[in-house]
This record gives structure tokens, C-alpha cells and sequence, in this order.
């Protein structure tokens, strides 16, 4: 086996994780889902969510553990005799287990896709539990709505968000497929992508920064429904 094979491995195992990562944020929507249809924030299907979301940070985890203990190990053998490679898998081996003695179920509660998704639950939750009825035909909902509804407009695209990602650094929202797209060309001619919001000091916006925001995507999609009702 070549050094070049294993690479190709590995970044198969790591496009795995994306997709993980996915299904982390569909187990998180779905928990909205419950959270709307039943008004609570704490019932079984939650639970049971939740340990759905455990596993898919032990995944995530493990692969990191294994993409490091592959890059570390090649790293040695690179410039070693090729009997060297013999070794390899079982060097790998040793250390993968080395790094996943160190996970505890701190690190799988750490996730950054569970801590929001435990964020959101009760951020929705609260959210719903202070929305005023339907009925309620009052000034003030219009007033709220008018400006809910700017908050939702992409600065990038000067539409309504359809997947609205926060910016961790300088909290600004923009639409997903827009601001990747922005970035990636940006990165392509060797330039920084600036956040396109308004006196944002923001000048580098990575891909990293970026976390898909879930409650704000099902209250645009909640008021989508609701105008298209009235
Ligand atoms: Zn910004």
C-alpha cells in the first residue's frame, strides 16, 4: 500500500464526517420539530434524540482519532526504508486506541454540534412558549413581524435566508449557499472574504466560523407558512 492510497482514504473518511455532521443538524431539527408539536423541552423522544446526537459525536470523534494517528504515523514513516510501511498499520493501531483512551463523555457532551443542539432546544422552547396566539390581531405582532422580517434578509444575497449560518465570530447571518460559494471564489484568487454586513470589522469570514442556525431556519420557515396562510 502507498503513502498516496492512504491519503485518498483518508479524505473519503473525512467527506464521512461531513455527512455526520448532516445528520447531526437533521436529529436537531427533528428535536425542533417535537419541541413545537408538543410544547415541551424535556420528554423522551428528547432523550432519546439526545443520545442519537452522543453517538454521532463518538463518530466524529473517533474519526478525528483516526485521521490523526494515520497523518501522525505516515509523518515517521515518510522518509524510512519501505519495510517501514510493514509496521505502519499496526503503529496506527496503537495509537488510535492511545487518543480514543483519552475521550471521556465530557468530550462527547463537548461537541460543538451538541452543545447547540441542547442550546437550541431551549432556545426554541423559550421562543414558542412567548409567541403570542394566532388570534391575537394586535399592532404589536405586526411591528414584530415587519422586523423579524429584516433580520431574516441574507446580506449577501438581499433575499430571505434560506439556511441562515451564524458567524461565531462576529455573530452576523447570512444565507449558506451564498457566503460559501462568496468564500470559496474569494479563497480560489488567494483573498480574504470581509463580512458583508455593514461596519462588520470582520475582514477573514472562514467556513469554520460558520454554524448552520436551526431555530432561526424554522421561524423563517414558520413565517413563510403563516403569510402564505393570511
Ligand atoms: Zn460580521
Amino acid at each position: 500500500m502507498s503513502l498516496s492510497s492512504v491519503q485518498s482514504t483518508l479524505s473519503t473518511l473525512k467527506s464521512c464526517q461531513t455527512d455526520v455532521g448532516g445528520c447531526m443538524d437533521m436529529v436537531s431539527d427533528v428535536a425542533l420539530g417535537i419541541v413545537e408539536a408538543q410544547g415541551t423541552a424535556d420528554c423522551p423522544a428528547l432523550n432519546k434524540l439526545e443520545e442519537m446526537m452522543l453517538e454521532c459525536s463518538r463518530l466524529d470523534i473517533e474519526i478525528n482519532c483516526f485521521v490523526e494517528s494515520v497523518d501522525e504515523m505516515t509523518a515517521q514513516v515518510r522518509h524510512e526504508p519501505p519495510d517501514a510501511m510493514v509496521k505502519l498499520k499496526d503503529s496506527v493501531r496503537n495509537r488510535y486506541n492511545e487518543l480514543m483512551a483519552g475521550v471521556s463523555d465530557v468530550d462527547l457532551q463537548r461537541h460543538s454540534k451538541v452543545v447547540a443542539f441542547k442550546d437550541s432546544v431551549s432556545k426554541f422552547y423559550n421562543q414558542a412558549s412567548q409567541t403570542p396566539t394566532e388570534n391575537a390581531e394586535d399592532l404589536d405582532e405586526d411591528i414584530a413581524v415587519t422586523q423579524s422580517q429584516t433580520n431574516f434578509i441574507c446580506p449577501l444575497t438581499q433575499v430571505e435566508m434560506v439556511n441562515p449560518v451564524r458567524n461565531k465570530k462576529c455573530q452576523h447571518y447570512y444565507d449558506q449557499e451564498a457566503v460559501l460559494e462568496m468564500i470559496q471564489r474569494r479563497h480560489r484568487n488567494k483573498k480574504k472574504f470581509r463580512c458583508p454586513k455593514v461596519g462588520c470589522g470582520n475582514t477573514d469570514v472562514q467556513q469554520s466560523d460558520l454554524e448552520l442556525d436551526l431555530v432561526m431556519r424554522r421561524m423563517i420557515q414558520n413565517q413563510k407558512r403563516q403569510s402564505g396562510k393570511s
